[in-house]
C-alpha cells in the first residue's frame, strides 16, 4: 500500500539533496520536470484544475486501468465538464508502480513501497467496473466482459498493457520463478523472489564458490528495454558490496546484436560493461530451461559464409541456428512479451507485417487513433507503435490521446501528436543511473544540457526519490 503522501516523499528527497547542496526546485529543474509544481507545493495538488473544460458528450470506455488507463481517465475527467467515463479493470491494485520492481529485486525497496490502490487514484467522476474484457467487437462499438456482459461505447481506449509469455520457454511458467535460482522482475512477487535468490547467489560467491549469473533478453519487444541490464548491474553492485565480485561471472545473452537501439547509448553501455567486467553474447534467444539441472538453453542465430556469388562479387551468407547449453547458478529471465490474447485475437490488432506477430493494437503512431476504427484509441504497452513501452512514454501519450478523443467527439480531426519520446533510467549501480532519453529518430533527446551518456548520481535521486511521486501524484492524477 502506498501510504506515504507527497509531503513525506518530498521530505525524504530534500534530505538526500541537502547532502549534495541542492534545493528541490533546482533538482526538479535539472531533472527536466520543473513543471511538476505539485512537488514544490504539494497542497497545490488538491486544487481543482477544470479550466476550459469541453462540454462534449459521449461514453468513453477505457479497458485496462493501469498506468495509461488511469492517467487518461484522470485527464479526461478534468478536460470534459460532464464526463461519462467507465474503466474496466480486474485488478484492484493495477496502478502499482512497476518500475520499482527492479529496485525491489535489488533489496532497495520493499513490495509495499510500490503498491497503490486504484480507489485512491481513479477519478471520482469515473465508473470503475472490476471485470475483464473477453472480446472486442468494434463493428458494434462494444466490448464483452467476463461478468457484466456487453458494454457499449462511443469512444474506446485500449490500455491493457502486455502479456508475459513465460510458458513459451520450455520448462518455464510464472510458478517456476523464484525456484532453482530462476528470478524475474516482471511481476511484483517475482521481483521479491529475485531479491531472495540474488542474496543466495551473492552469499555463495562470498563463501568462495565460483558462480555463474546469466541474464536474458528475448526476441520480442519488451516493456522497459533497459530492465534486463539494470538487474545485471545491480547484481554486480551487490557482489562488489559483499567483496565477492571476483568469484562470479556475469553474462548477458540478448537475442539482438547490440546493447541499445540508439548508437550513442549502445557505445556507453559497452564501455560500462567492460569497466565492470560484465560479459555478453549477442544473438542468443532463451528457448528452454532445465530448473533441476540449472541449465539454460539458447538458440544462437548467426550467418555462415556460403558460396561465392560471381554476380554480386561477394560470398552469400546463410542464416544458421544452433542450440547452446549454459550452466547457471542465478538466471534472470526476461520473458517473451505480446499483446494480451484477447487483443491479439480481436479485429483491433495489426494483421499485416512484423507487427502482426505481437498482436499490438493498430494505431497511427502520432495520433494514437486506430487506423481502421476512428473511435478507438490505444496507448501504453499494448499500442502498436515503434518503441516506447515505458511509463515515460505513457506520460507523453496520455495528453495526446486525451486531446484527440475530445477532437473526435467534437467532430474534428485529431490535432495532437506524439513524437515518440521515451526514457529509460538505466540503473548502472547502487547510486548511479544513465538517463537514456530518445525518440523515433533513434537519437538521444536529453531534456537538459548534460551529456546523456554519462552515469550520474542525480539520475539515481530522480529514479529513487522523484519518479515515484511524479507517477502517483502527477501522472495518475492527470497533472504531470
Ligand atoms: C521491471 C520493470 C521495470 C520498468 N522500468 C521502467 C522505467 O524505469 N521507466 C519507465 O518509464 N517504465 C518502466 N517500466 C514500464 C512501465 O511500468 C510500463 O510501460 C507501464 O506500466 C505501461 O502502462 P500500461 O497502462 O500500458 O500497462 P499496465 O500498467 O501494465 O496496465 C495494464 C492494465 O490492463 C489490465 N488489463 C489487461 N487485460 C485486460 C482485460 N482483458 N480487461 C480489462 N483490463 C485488462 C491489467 O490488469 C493492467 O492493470 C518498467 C516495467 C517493469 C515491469
Amino acid at each position: 500500500m502506498i501510504h506515504e503522501n507527497v509531503d513525506i516523499l518530498c521530505n525524504e528527497l530534500d534530505k538526500e539533496l541537502k547532502k549534495r547542496g541542492l534545493s528541490r526546485r533546482d533538482a526538479l529543474k535539472l531533472a527536466g520536470i520543473g513543471t511538476a509544481s505539485f512537488m514544490l507545493n504539494p497542497t497545490e495538488m488538491q486544487a481543482a484544475t477544470r479550466a476550459e473544460a469541453s462540454d462534449v458528450k459521449g461514453k468513453i470506455v477505457i479497458v485496462g486501468g493501469g498506468a495509461a488507463g488511469c492517467s487518461i481517465a484522470s485527464l479526461l475527467s478534468k478536460k470534459i465538464s460532464n464526463p461519462d467515463i467507465t474503466i474496466i479493470e480486474p485488478n484492484p491494485q493495477s496502478v502499482s508502480y512497476q518500475p520499482g520492481q527492479t529496485l525491489i529485486a535489488a533489496g532497495v525497496w520493499k513490495k509495499e513501497d510500490i503498491m497503490g490502490d486504484n480507489v485512491d487514484y481513479y477519478p471520482s467522476s469515473a465508473k470503475w467496473i472490476q471485470d475483464s474484457v473477453k472480446e472486442f467487437d468494434p463493428d458494434k462499438n462494444s466490448v464483452i466482459t467476463e461478468k457484466n456482459g456487453v458494454i457499449a461505447y462511443d469512444i474506446l481506449v485500449v490500455a491493457t498493457g502486455l502479456q508475459l509469455n513465460y510458458e513459451e520457454i520450455d520448462g518455464l511458467s510464472e510458478s517456476v520463478i523464484g525456484t532453482n535460482g530462476i528470478g524475474s522482475i516482471y511481476f511484483a512477487d517475482g521481483a521479491v523472489k529475485t531479491w531472495e535468490l540474488m542474496q543466495e547467489f551473492v552469499a555463495s560467491a562470498k563463501s568462495g564458490k565460483k558462480v555463474q549469473g546469466v541474464f536474458t533478453h528475448p526476441n520480442t519487444p519488451i516493456k522497459c528495454g533497459g530492465a534486463p541490464k539494470k538487474i545485471m548491474n545491480l547484481t554486480h553492485a551487490r557482489l562488489v558490496e559483499a567483496g565477492a565480485r571476483e568469484n562470479a561471472e556475469l553474462t548477458f545473452y540478448p537475442n539482438g546484436g547490440s546493447m541499445f537501439g540508439v548508437p550513442e547509448y549502445h557505445e556507453a553501455i559497452v564501455n560500462q560493461f567492460k569497466a565492470r567486467d560484465l560479459k555478453w553474447n549477442y544473438k542468443h534467444n532463451l528457448v528452454a530451461v532445465n530448473p533441476a539441472k540449472k541449465i539454460a538453453t539458447f538458440e544462437h542465430h548467426f550467418l555462415e559464409k556460403g558460396e561465392w556469388d560471381a554476380d554480386l562479387e561477394e560470398f552469400t551468407m546463410i542464416p544458421r541456428t544452433k542450440l547452446v547449453d549454459v550452466a547457471y547458478d542465478f538466471l534472470h529471465v526476461t520473458p517473451p512479451m505480446s499483446a494480451p490474447d484477447v487483443v491479439k485475437n480481436s479485429p483491433l490488432s495489426w494483421k499485416r507485417g512484423s507487427a502482426a506477430k505481437g498482436g499490438w493494437v493498430e494505431v497511427e503512431k502520432e495520433t494514437l487513433q486506430h487506423t481502421r476504427y476512428p473511435n478507438v484509441f490505444s496507448l501504453g504497452d499494448v499500442a502498436g507503435i515503434p518503441m516506447g513501452k515505458t511509463g515515460g512514454s505513457v506520460r507523453k501519450q496520455y495528453t495526446v490521446a486525451a486531446q484527440n478523443i475530445i477532437d473526435v467527439l467534437e467532430k474534428k480531426k485529431p490535432s495532437a501528436k506524439y513524437g515518440g519520446y521515451t526514457v529509460c533510467p538505466l540503473i548502472t549501480g547502487l547510486g548511479t543511473v544513465m538517463l537514456a532519453e530518445f525518440d523515433w529518430s533513434k537519437k538521444p533527446t536529453p531534456s537538459f544540457p548534460l551529456d546523456p551518456t554519462q552515469e550520474r548520481w542525480i539520475w539515481w535521486i530522480l529514479k529513487v526519490y522523484m519518479l515515484k511521486p511524479m507517477y502517483f501524484h502527477g501522472m495518475l492524477t492527470g497533472r504531470a
